[in-house]
């Protein structure tokens, strides 16, 4: 165990009372620990952040060259990141690389929005204007899977509105941010970013503590339930990015070959560990055999590895509960009566590895179907009428985005339109974008991150009713 990661408080910084191991996905074992961040510290973080939003919310131009500078910092250190990413996450180094740089392409993004002044009238007496004017301290509360992407989804909008942050990562995944953390204390003043690391215990204390006035958050719907409960008595305003069960419709005009690559990555990307992938697939009758043949191709010829070994395609699981969970959903689907055309059981010995896996012979009702399975394992299933495929699609609690495929995208657009989800591809999935809001309709959250629509997420107006006198 070589590098040692602290906690950024007020700049400085700061080892834990105790320490908690983080395990590589790839083998299992533990390879170097983060500080458990205490009660007592926590105040200290939340103190400095309270106080460095007295004067960072004054001066808009400083905070806006301050993003690019967070952006050239991590530039700079990008492979560094990278590295640490890989080990703790388990994505292969080149993806690893690929999240870093859209770290700094999201600052950069971000350092170019407006926060507008809207002038509702202006007459020889009278001038009416809305603001935007910051929050205050935001508590920030990130998952496992894109541990520094999503981390910097919050940071910049933040930032450049006139906030000051605490932020949060898993337990699974500290180490990134911690070293983001790091990186950003020589960039911006004293208390701007606090990042702390600890359990769920530690983002139960974020969301319940006094300084905090807006939580951002990305993970589970239990813990946005959670989440929105414990804002509620302090009237904290929230932001939930939570989990999804995206559906994709294949209509009967596409070209199978030409499709399945991108509807395999689409769905297998980060292993399947991504809030918005593909995780229900819903294939026209006429094309379903050859649909199902060509993945299922891509399936067992994608390199599944230690995500540090070059040629490395697939990493593991993230950690040891959500492989359990992704197991315990296939057995259960091998129980339905699922088939399965590729995979289907925990491959290699050590690391949380899992073949790639499609199952056919499922339907609504089952496991694998109905819920989140956050994992390398597709349901496919085929449809005779479009109409039964969209209300198929729609009928769930989730609502985060969803695509729908055809060589006609007027038709598909349409047919898109329909879906109940914050974001709506056609001919794709996962493009997601820093100037597009992203967000989920139903239980899939509240609120939008990224572009213009995401910055205002970290404002409050303030309208401004001037008698000229
Ligand atoms: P999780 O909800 O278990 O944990 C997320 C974070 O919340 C962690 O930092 C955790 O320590 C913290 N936490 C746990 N209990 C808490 C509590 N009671 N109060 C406050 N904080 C608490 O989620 P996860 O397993 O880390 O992430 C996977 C989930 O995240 C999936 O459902 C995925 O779809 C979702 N996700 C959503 C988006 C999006 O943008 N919508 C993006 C990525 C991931």
């Amino acid at each position: 165990m070589s590098e040692t990661f602290t906690m950024t408080l007020d700049g400085k910084a700061v080892s834990g009372e105790s320490r908690f191991g983080v395990v590589n996905p790839a083998t299992g074992e533990v390879f170097a620990e983060a500080p458990d961040c205490s009660k007592t510290q926590l105040d200290s973080a939340m103190d400095a952040a309270q106080r460095a939003f007295a004067s960072w919310k004054k001066d808009e131009s400083k905070r806006r060259q301050a993003l690019v500078e967070c952006a050239n910092a991590l530039k700079t250190r990008a492979a560094e990141v990278a590295q640490v990413l890989t080990q703790e996450q388990g994505k292969p180094l080149a993806k690893a690389m690929e999240e870093t740089i859209g770290g700094v392409v999201w600052f950069q993004v971000t350092a170019g929005l407006q926060i507008p002044v809207d002038v509702i009238t202006e007459t020889p007496d009278l001038r009416v204007e809305v603001r935007r004017k910051p929050y205050g301290v935001v508590g920030a509360i990130t998952p496992w899977n894109f541990p520094l992407l999503l981390a910097i989804w919050k940071i910049a909008p933040a930032l450049l509105a006139g906030n000051t942050i605490v932020l949060k990562p898993s337990p699974f995944t500290p180490l990134s941010t911690l070293k983001l953390g790091e990186i950003l204390r020589d960039v911006l003043p004293a208390g701007v970013v606090n990042t702390i690391s600890g359990g769920d215990q530690l983002g139960a204390w974020v969301s319940d503590h006094p300084a905090v006035r807006k939580i951002s958050f990305t993970g589970s719907v239990a813990t946005g339930k959670k989440i929105a409960i414990a804002a509620a008595p302090d009237l904290k305003r929230v932001t939930l990015e939570l989990g999804g069960n995206d559906p994709a419709i294949v209509l009967d005009d596409v070209d199978p070959k030409e499709v399945a690559q991108k509807l395999f990555w689409g769905a297998f990307e980060n292993c399947g560990q991504v809030c918005s992938a593909i995780k229900r697939l819903y294939v026209a009758e006429s094309v379903y055999p050859a649909i199902v043949s060509e993945i299922a191709a891509l399936a067992k010829s994608v390199k599944v590895g230690n995500g540090l070994e070059q040629g490395t395609q697939l990493g593991p699981i993230n950690n040891r509960p959500q492989f359990q969970r992704v197991r315990e959903l296939v057995e259960d689907a091998r129980q339905h009566g699922a088939k399965f055309v590729a995979g289907g059981s925990p491959a290699g010995d050590g690391g949380y590895f899992f073949e790639p896996t499609i199952v056919t012979e499922v339907a609504e009702g089952v496991r694998i179907v109905d819920e989140e399975q956050f994992g390398p394992a597709l349901p496919i299933m085929p449809f005779r009428r479009v109409e039964d495929a969209i209300e198929r699609a729609n009928a769930t609690h989730f609502g985060l985005s969803g695509s729908v495929w055809s060589r006609d995208a007027v038709r598909a657009s349409e047919i898109a339109s329909q879906l109940e989800c914050g974001t709506a591809w056609v001919n794709q999935h996962l493009a997601i974008r820093p100037d597009a809001p992203f967000g989920g309709c139903k239980w899939s959250g509240i609120g939008y991150e990224n572009g213009p629509y995401g910055l205002a997420a970290f404002t409050e107006l303030q309208t401004l009713n001037v008698a000229k006198g």
